[in-house]
C-alpha cells in the first residue's frame, strides 16, 4: 500500500520553519502576479524529509539493484566521478572565462580527444554534441558538408539497415536526407544484396550501428564499408556501445569514417530522465577540417619549464558550432576520470566482461527463451518474450513479473525486428551471483506462464504502485500530488 500523500498528511499551522522577521521595508506587490489560492502543505521538517526519501525509494537505480536495459547501457558510475566533476576549480569555471584562465579544463578536453581518438581510430575529435542523437545529426551534416565541398552535389540518401538505433532515421531526417532502409539477412548482418543493388551516386553515406541492436558484430563490416566507399559514400558509425569494443577494435581501421561516442554509456555518467549527455565525434583525416567548433587544442607547444598553451580553434571548414558553449562539460570530466582510472586495460578489461556476461546470460537463457539471431553476441542480446505454449504472457509481462524479484526490466519490444523483444544488457560490473540471480528469475518466470499465466500478466505485484497506463501517464502528466489531481488506479 502506498504511504500517504504529504497532502493528506498536512495539518494547518504545522511549522515547519520558521521564517526570520523581515528587515526590509514591505512593498506593494502587483495584484495580477498575486495568487491568493495557493494550497500548500502545512507540515513539519520531518514529515518532508521523509516524503522525499520515501519518494526516492520508489525509484530503481543502478545503485539499488540490477538494471539489465539493453541499447541504453545503464552502467555502474563510480563516485569518484562525482568527486572530480565538483572540483570547484571544474565546476564553478565560466564558459565566458578567458581561455588563460581556463587552462586545466581546455587540457583536460583536449586528453579527453587524444583518448577518444586513440579508441576510436580517428584523427579528430570535436567533444560539442550534447547526445548520441545530436552527434549522428552532427556526423550526417559533416558527411554533407563534405561532399558539397567537392562540389558533389547529387547525394542526398543516407542507407541505413533495419537493425539500426532508432535514432539514426530520425537524425536523418532531420538532417534534410533521405532515409533508405536496407534489411538484415538471417544472421543479423546487413543484407549484402539489399545493400550493393542501393549503391549509387545518390548515396551519401551508409549509417552502421556495430553492434547492432541485436547486440551483433557486423560480421561483412569491410565488405559493407568497401561498398560504400566504392560508390562515393562514406560512411557513419553509431558508436553509441563502444563499450563492446574498446581496446579490441578501432572503428576508424575497419571504415568507419565518422562516429559518436555516447560517454554518458560507454563512459559512465549517470543518465536517463533526460539529464545530461554528451555524444563527442571522431572522424577520419579528410573529414577533421569540418568539425564542428570551436576545438579545445594545444596552440603553443611546451617545453622543459612551461606548459603547453591550450587555446579554442574554429576548423578551418568547420559545419559551425551545434551547442552553446563548450558541450556538456561535466559529462567529460565524469568521462576523463572513468578512463583515467581504467587506463588502457582497464577500458579493454570493461569491454571484454561485458560481452562475457552478456554471453553467460544469453547461454542461462537460451534454453527457456527463443533468442532469434543465436550467435555470440558482443554486450546484449536481444530474446523473445513469448511462447506458443503461453499464448496470452506477453514481453510485458515479463518486464513487469521481473520487478516483483528486484530487478529493472530490460528494454522491450525494441528492437522492432525481433516479435516481443527483451533486450538485455547486464554490463561489466556485474557479479556471476548477481547474473544467477536474474537468469534464475528469468527461469522461474517462464515457468510461471505456464503455470500460472495470471501472475505474470496481472504483475507487479511487491511495487508501490501496479501496472501503470504509461501512455495516458506521458500524454497527462500530474506533476502535483493534490488530492484533487491525483487518481489512483484501480490496482
Ligand atoms: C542510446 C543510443 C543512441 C542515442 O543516444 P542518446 O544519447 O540517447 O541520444 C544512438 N544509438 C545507439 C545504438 C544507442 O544505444
Amino acid at each position: 500500500m502506498p504511504e500517504p500523500l504529504i497532502y493528506e498528511l498536512s495539518s494547518p499551522g504545522r511549522p515547519t520553519l520558521p521564517l526570520p522577521e523581515t528587515d526590509v521595508p514591505e512593498a506593494k506587490l502587483p495584484e495580477a502576479f498575486l495568487r491568493q489560492e495557493l494550497p500548500l502543505p502545512e507540515l513539519s521538517e520531518i514529515d518532508v524529509v521523509r516524503h522525499f526519501v520515501r519518494l526516492s525509494q520508489y525509484n530503481h537505480g543502478v545503485d539499488t539493484g540490477f538494471y539489465p536495459l539493453g541499447s541504453c547501457t545503464m552502467k555502474y558510475n563510480p563516485k569518484i566521478n562525482e568527486v572530480t566533476a565538483r572540483l570547484p576549480g571544474f565546476a564553478l569555471s565560466h564558459p565566458l572565462q578567458d581561455t588563460e584562465v581556463s587552462q586545466g579544463s581546455l587540457a583536460l578536453m583536449v586528453q579527453l580527444q587524444e583518448w577518444l581518438k586513440e579508441i576510436g581510430g580517428f584523427a579528430g575529435v570535436s567533444l560539442q554534441p550534447a547526445a548520441g542523437a545530436h552527434g549522428e545529426l552532427t556526423g550526417i551534416l559533416i558527411i554533407r558538408a563534405y561532399h558539397q565541398d567537392r562540389g558533389d552535389q547529387g547525394r542526398n540518401r543516407i542507407l541505413i539497415p533495419d537493425s539500426a538505433h532508432g535514432t539514426n532515421p530520425a537524425s536523418t531526417t532531420m538532417s534534410g536526407m533521405e532515409v533508405v532502409e536496407i534489411p538484415s539477412d538471417a544472421r543479423g548482418n546487413v543484407d549484402l544484396d539489399a545493400l550493393r543493388a542501393e549503391c549509387n551516386e545518390c548515396v551519401a553515406g551508409l549509417m552502421l550501428t556495430n553492434p547492432n541492436t541485436l547486440g551483433l558484430f557486423e560480421e561483412n563490416v569491410l565488405e559493407v564499408t568497401k561498398l560504400i566507399h566504392d560508390c562515393g559514400g562514406l560512411v557513419y558509425g553509431d558508436g553509441a556501445n563502444m563499450n563492446a569494443l574498446m581496446g579490441v577494435v578501432r572503428p576508424g581501421d575497419i571504415g568507419i569514417d565518422v562516429l559518436h561516442y555516447n560517454l554518458h554509456k560507454t563512459f559512465s555518467t549517470p543518465h536517463g530522465g533526460g539529464g545530461p549527455g554528451s555524444g563527442p565525434v571522431g572522424v577520419v583525416d579528410r573529414l577533421v577540417d569540418f568539425l564542428p567548433g570551436p576545438v579545445a587544442e594545444v596552440v603553443e607547444e611546451g617545453d622543459d619549464d612551461l606548459p603547453p598553451l591550450y587555446g579554442l580553434v574554429m576548423p578551418e571548414k568547420s559545419i559551425g558550432r551545434v551547442k552553446a558553449f563548450m558541450g556538456h562539460f561535466g559529462v567529460m570530466v565524469r568521462a576523463y576520470t572513468y578512463m583515467r582510472i581504467l587506463g588502457k586495460d582497464g577500458l579493454r578489461q570493461a569491454s571484454d566482461l561485458a560481452v562475457l556476461n552478456a554471453n553467460y546470460l544469453r547461454a542461462r537463457l537460451g534454453d527457456c527463451y527463443h533468442v532469434p539471431y543465436d550467435r555470440i553476441c558482443m554486450h546484449e542480446f536481444v530474446a523473445e518474450g513469448r511462447w506458443e505454449d503461453a499464448p496470452d504472457v506477453r514481453a510485458l509481462d515479463i518486464a513487469k513479473r521481473l520487478m516483483d524479484f528486484g530487478f529493472h526490466p530490460p528494454t522491450n519490444y525494441f528492437p522492432l525486428i525481433v516479435h516481443e523483444a527483451l533486450m538485455i544488457e547486464p554490463t561489466e560490473t556485474e557479479s556471476k551471483q548477481m547474473l544467477d540471480a536474474f537468469a534464475d528469475a528469468m527461469l522461474k518466470i517462464r515457468e510461471e506462464a505456464l503455470s500460472n499465466p495470471e501472475i505474470l500478466t496481472g504483475a507487479p505485484h511487491t511495487t508501490p504502485f501496479g501496472r501503470m497506463d504509461e501512455v495516458l501517464a506521458a500524454r497527462q502528466l500530474v506533476l502535483c500530488c493534490r488530492p484533487e489531481d491525483f487518481q489512483p488506479s484501480e490496482d
